[in-house]
Formats: structure tokens, sequence, C-alpha cells
């Protein structure tokens, strides 16, 4: 065609193109390349004309570089009738049913960290300084569309100045919802404590709407000097508070634990830049690329700098985290060598604290310093956590960052809210061929997190506008996940967890047809009411068999065997008719003789779970015999392992069933030190796994088969599994987009209540 005649395209985009800088950038297209047309947002995304002689250069251009927080999922383009208009222009929306959703929170852009730190500009050390390329967006949107009323930036009225960028189609804050400068925007506030004399110290008493910069500065100064003598402050921050401290001061540390009365819990350190995080931890290409991501995830890298013995205790890994909000990289820059402890504010395992008053009443007893301010958040978030694996991320966590990107599924399929289980709940809402997991919410032990569990279902369904046709739930009667899709009177599918499990692998990566997995896990529900967690299933168009599984081990003591490991060594040992070794074995234990006791009885529940095999493993060789938190034993048996070593007929199967007995004997040989017994248990449960799997894949004729469980959490295990099945030519796939651990379980749920013919 030839160049000087006018084409016009009308072109369609779906994907996160809403609230992102789509328009103007789309605008600014059309000037580079002389088009005239109109570009508006509708309920599906981004529709557009454009009319000129370089057409193919936009379309090529609008693929090449959209905006840094955009991603466009499709793109239809049609030929239509020139129309010769004059100029290009931005459309007010169009309203319509949703379709599109809310892009996840996004750490402050290069652009915003300039004019944080440029004396001439208008954001000159503003702590809520954004654009339209970062800043928070979920956790401040109450619902759709994403316009600032329906934000909690709604009681901020815009000054002249943000006004004038907002209205700007060339400015980097055309639209930006969150728009705020220090003159009309939000405000720090200090909140406590409430006692006189340390309020005197600082600018609480004055604070209020002083010329905000100097109030600011104050604060900031106040906290950084609360930091470096040993101090704990609680911030406010995108998602929720953290509680703060020093992480070289073992004293201040210490103290964090006591009052927040959290015993050996590792924490997440945050650094100043990649300089800093270089040197307290080990990164590769791949890690340095999730630390420095938009959502800006925790990270778990091999440790290099140790901190002080408290920050995480026993272990050879560390969460490091760089600075996201503007108001951390305040704090950084007045102190760059600060390492700090970065925990979720949530006294006794309660939900994420995201409110002033709460904060104040809530946190005086752990806090030297409380700050907040009066951006409301909406929404909680944990800070989201991640760590590389066989070569890629794998979420851990899934929260601030990533919540509410959609998992693209294989196919189209029936509306279903899936509930989860117990632990690291989350919820799943699926709407056409996408699925949204819901932020992390926690453990559903008490009022507070399950009234958060309700609220984030209101919420999902809400911002996606879905009705579900059905709900899918755990097959344990006796959760709160499942008592709620009762009440929704609503057809419910029951699924199994370690089902879930597997099911949440196929679904992110689109696998059609039946899949192959194996669960190792900690808990879950079996078919049969029995604790399972080292399960082989095949599942396939929405249903599940159960093909064989670990062979188990008594579980003496049921809920307690599970926070204390030598009771599972007990059971390893008894399982060897050795009960006669136990109080050699476990001499301090005062009820060693009744659990092994408990433990030879014939009638004693058993466990296949892979969890409880590693409690074992970790209690006879003394790594661990009571736990402080959920996998700590695992987690101090890998610390300890350097390199797996397979231990020859370690292991033995038959008709799927995996028997690790030999194993276990293996690790009673007088005179194995603690990590010459974690790189046994290492080696040859990845060899025995690997096995198990190799025979269950080529008897069913299967090339693949997904790994998924808590277990897989287990890096020296994942990457010596995905490994050593390669060497058979078996790819196994693991949880990535979800987390392998039971915060994957409302994804797994989900897909199969969509692939169930009812
Ligand atoms: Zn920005
Ligand atoms: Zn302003
Ligand atoms: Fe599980």
């Amino acid at each position: 065609m030839p160049s000087s005649e006018a084409t016009r395209l009308r072109l369609r985009v779906t994907g996160a193109v809403q609230g992102v800088g789509f328009r103007p950038f789309v605008h600014s297209l059309a000037d580079r390349y002389a088009l005239a047309g109109f570009v508006r947002n509708d309920s599906h995304g981004v529709l557009m004309e454009v009319e000129g002689a370089r057409v193919d250069d936009f379309v090529a251009a609008l693929r090449r570089e959209p905006p840094p927080l955009a991603r466009i999922d499709t793109l239809e383009c049609e030929t239509i009738t020139p129309l010769r208009d004059a100029k290009f222009s931005i459309e007010p929306s169009r309203d319509g049913k949703t379709q599109t959703c809310i892009t996840p929170d996004a750490a402050i852009c290069d652009d915003c960290l300039n004019d944080l730190f440029d004396p001439k500009s208008r954001f000159y050390l503003y702590p809520f300084v954004n654009c339209t390329h970062c800043g928070p967006r979920y956790t401040l949107t109450r619902r759709l569309p994403y316009d600032r009323a329906q934000t909690s930036m709604a009681p901020f009225a815009m000054c002249d100045d943000c006004a004038r960028d907002y209205a700007d189609p060339t400015n980097r804050r055309f639209h930006a919802q969150p728009i705020a400068c220090p003159k009309c925007g939000p405000q720090l506030a200090y909140l406590g404590p409430r006692d006189a004399s340390l309020k005197a110290r600082g600018p609480g008493a004055a604070m209020d709407r002083e010329p905000s910069g100097s109030h600011h500065a104050a604060l900031i100064r106040q906290i950084v000097t609360t930091l470096q003598s040993g101090g704990i402050v609680a911030l406010k921050g995108i998602g929720g508070f953290h509680l703060l401290c020093d992480a070289r001061d073992e004293t201040a540390v210490a103290e964090l634990r006591r009052r927040k009365g959290r015993d050996a819990k590792p924490f997440a350190v945050m650094l100043a830049d990649v300089a800093a995080a270089t040197r307290a931890g080990l990164f590769g290409e791949d890690e340095l690329r999730l630390l420095q991501s938009r959502a800006r995830p925790i990270v778990i890298v091999e440790k290099r700098e140790e901190f002080v013995p408290s920050v995480a205790p026993g272990l050879s890994r560390i969460g490091l985290i760089l600075p996201y909000a503007p108001l951390h990289h305040l704090l950084f820059h007045a102190a760059a060598d600060l390492a700090l402890v970065a925990t979720s504010a949530n006294p006794s395992g309660e939900p994420l604290i995201v409110d002033d008053e709460e904060a104040r009443e809530k946190l005086a007893s752990i806090a030297d310093l409380i700050v907040g301010h009066d951006r409301a958040i909406v929404a909680r978030a944990d800070d989201s956590i991640a760590t590389i694996i066989a070569g890629a991320p794998a979420l851990l966590r899934r929260a601030r960052g990533f919540v509410p990107e959609p998992i693209a599924l294989a196919n189209d399929g029936p509306d279903i809210l899936a509930l989860g289980a117990h632990l690291k709940s989350t919820i799943t809402v699926t709407r056409g061929r996408e699925a949204f997991v819901s932020t992390h919410i926690g453990s559903l032990d008490d009022r507070a997190t399950i009234d958060f569990y309700r609220e984030t279902i209101a919420r999902m369904l809400d911002i996606l506008d879905v009705k579900p046709e059905r709900v899918a739930c755990d097959l344990h009667p006796d959760l709160a996940s499942t008592r709620y899709a009762e009440e929704t009177g609503l057809p419910v599918i029951r699924v199994q967890h370690h089902a879930a499990h597997i099911a949440a692998i196929a679904a992110e990566h689109k696998i059609e047809g039946p899949i192959l997995g194996a669960a190792l896990d900690g808990y879950g529900y079996g078919d049969d009411g029995g604790a399972w967690g080292g399960e082989l299933m095949l599942v396939d168009e929405g249903h599940w068999r159960r093909l064989g599984h670990i062979a188990p081990l008594p579980l003496p003591g049921g809920d307690r065997a599970a926070r204390e490991p030598w009771r599972m060594g007990v059971a390893a040992l008894a399982a060897q008719d050795r009960c006669g070794d136990v109080f050699d074995r476990f001499p301090g234990m005062e009820l060693a003789g009744k659990v092994a006791m408990l433990a030879s009885a014939p009638n004693v529940a058993r466990t296949t779970s892979l969890g409880r095999m590693f409690d074992a493993a970790a209690a006879l060789l003394g790594v661990r015999l009571v736990q402080q938190y959920e996998g700590q034993a695992a987690m101090e048996l890998e610390a300890l392992c350097q390199s797996p070593r397979a231990l020859a007929n370690g292991y033995s199967i038959e008709n799927d069933i995996l028997d690790l007995t030999k194993l276990f004997a293996a690790l009673l040989k007088p005179g194995l030190s603690a990590s010459q017994g974690a790189e046994l248990f290492h080696g040859t449960l990845i060899e025995a796994l690997a096995q198990w799997l190799r025979a269950a894949a080529q008897a069913r004729g299967q090339t693949r088969v997904a790994l998924g469980g808590g277990c897989m959490m287990n890096k020296i295990l994942a990457e010596g599994l995905v490994s050593r099945l390669r060497d058979f030519g078996i790819e196994a796939l693991l949880a990535r987009a979800a987390p392998t651990n039971d915060g994957g379980l409302s994804l797994g749920q989900a897909h199969i209540a969509r692939m169930r013919k009812v």
C-alpha cells in the first residue's frame, strides 16, 4: 500500500492496561507516528482507533514498549473505514461489566526516586510520591473502576499543581489516581508512644499540618535515631505496619522476639540497595532480578552475613528485601548502612495491622516508636516471599506486588470460588480463563484471621464482579473454610488436599489431560480421613486417584507429634522394633517410654507425611527435638546438608509404595554426625523419590510429573529431584506462581472444581 494513503485500525487490548499509564502512552505513540484517532478505557480493557500512514509502526511499538506496569494479554486488530479525523484524543471511559482488574502494588520507579531526592522537585523528600508507573494500587483501591474516588485517596483534594499534572497527557502522572504532593497529600503521623517523656523528644506533640517537609524530616530522623539506639519501630508501609529494628544489634532483635512472642522463626532483613544485599547474601542473576523486580518480594538466598544470631537462628539461608516505598528510601537516605529486621506487625498470629488506631493500641507494648500516616490501607498485603528453585522463581508467599494479578489457565470454564484449607490460607476466584489467587491470609485459627478471610472473599468477588457457580473446599469436615463453603448455598466440590497440591501445578502450567504427581507435604486430610502427606496421584478431568504413598510411620500423639519431632523419632524406632533405644536417643524426654508404647500399639494412627519423616530424621540425628515453628526441624536439617549423598539400597519400592525404613536404620549408625546424616537423608530421599516417580511414570506412559506440597520448599530436595528426574527423561513441574505450600491449595481446588463435569 502506498505510504501516503491513510489506513484506519481498530485495536482492542486486554490485560493489565488500566491505571498503568496506557492511554497517555498510546497518545504519545500516535503523536510519534502522526496518527489521528482516539483511545479510551472500556470494560474489556483499552479500545483505540488510529488512522494515518504509519499504523504498522504504531502497532509494532505498542507491542514492543508498553509502560512498565502494563501487561498485554491480547491485542485484536481490524482494518476499518478511514474517518479522516483531524487529531488524536483520549476519550472518557465507558462503563460496562468489569472484565479488567486492579494492578498489583509496585515499588517506587526510578523517575519518582529522582523526584524524591531532587531539591528542585515539588516531591522532594515527600514519602508518598508516585506516578502511573509505580506506587500502591491494590492496597488502596476499594472497588473498580479504578478512579481516585474509589481509593483511599478520595479524601485528599488535589492541589492546582497536582490537578495540572493529572490532566496533562504528556505528564507521567496523567490520571495517576494516587497522585499527591506535600501540599495536598497524605502526611506521616506520630502515633506513639503516649509516654510524655518519650514524646517530648520527638515532633509528635506538634505534628499535624505544620510545614510538612520539616515535619516529615523530623519524624524520619526520630525513626532512624530510635533504630540506631536499639529501639523497635512500628512503621506503616504499603500493605500494613512493619516492625523494624537493627539487624546487627542482638539485644534489639532478641527484644523484638521477646515482645512479639516469636521464638525462632526467621526474620527478613531490609537493606539499602543491591550492593548491601549482595554483601549479605549470595545472589545469582535470577535472584538479583527478583530482588529488584517491581513486586519487590523478600528473596530467600544463601547467607553471607550472619547479622546476629537471633535474625535467622539455625538456618543457612535468609530472606532479604530492598526498600520499595518512598518512606523506606528516606530511612536509608538518612542512614545507608542500616540493616533492618522488617517483620509484619501482627501480634499473636493475627492479620497484619493496617489501621493507625489499632496500631496505637496493639503495638504500644511492642514498639518504642509508632509512625503511621493518613492514607488508609484498604486491603492488607504482607510482603511476598520468593526464591529461585531449579533456575526459576517460585513464590512461597504470594501477597504484595503479585495480588491480584491473574494466573492464566488453559481453557475457559465455570467461575469458581475456592476456599483453601487451614494453614497459610488463600482463596482463589476464577473468571473465564483466569485464576485470581488472593493475598496470603494466614492460618484460620482466630476470629480476626477468619474475619479477614471473609473480607477477602467478599472483596475478590466484588472487584472481579464474579458470581461463582460452585465453591471448592478441602475434604476435611472441621475446617472454618469447609464450613464457609457449606454456608454459601452453592454446589460444593470437596477436594482432597494433595490432589489440590498437584492440581495447582497443573493449573498454572496449563496442563490439559491427566497429570501424574507427587505431593510431598506436612499434613492433609486423606480420602480415608487419615493423615496423608507423601502421595502419588493421578489427577484428571476434575477427579483424582491415589496410586501410592510413602509407607507410613506411627503418629504418636497426633498434632503433638507435628510439634515435637522427637515423637516421630520414637515412631521411626518403633517401626524398626527398636523401642528399647528411645531412652538412649531421647534421654531428656520424660514421656519417651509412654510414647514408645503408643507408637508400637497396633491401633496407633499412622501418617504417610514426608514432613513428619523429616521430623523423624532431625530428631534421630539430634538436630531438633521440639519445634518452635512449623517446618523448623526440616529447615535446620536442610541447613546442615552441603552435598547430598545417596545410600545404596536405602529404600524399597513395591506396588507404588515407597518404604524408607532402611534409610532411618542408616541414620542410627553410631558415629554418624548430624551433617553426615542430613546429607545421607537428603541424598537417599532424592534417589528414592526419583525412582518411585520414574517407575510410576513409565508404567503409565507419562513423561512429566508435578511435584507439590510444602516439602518442595526445600531447595536441595526440589533441585535434586528435578535434576535426577531429568536424567530419566522426565520433566518435573513445580509450583511457581502460587506457593507449593498450602498457600497454593485454593488454586488447585479451583482447577479440579472447574474441570469437574457436573
Ligand atoms: Zn513513579
Ligand atoms: Zn498536590
Ligand atoms: Fe499441604
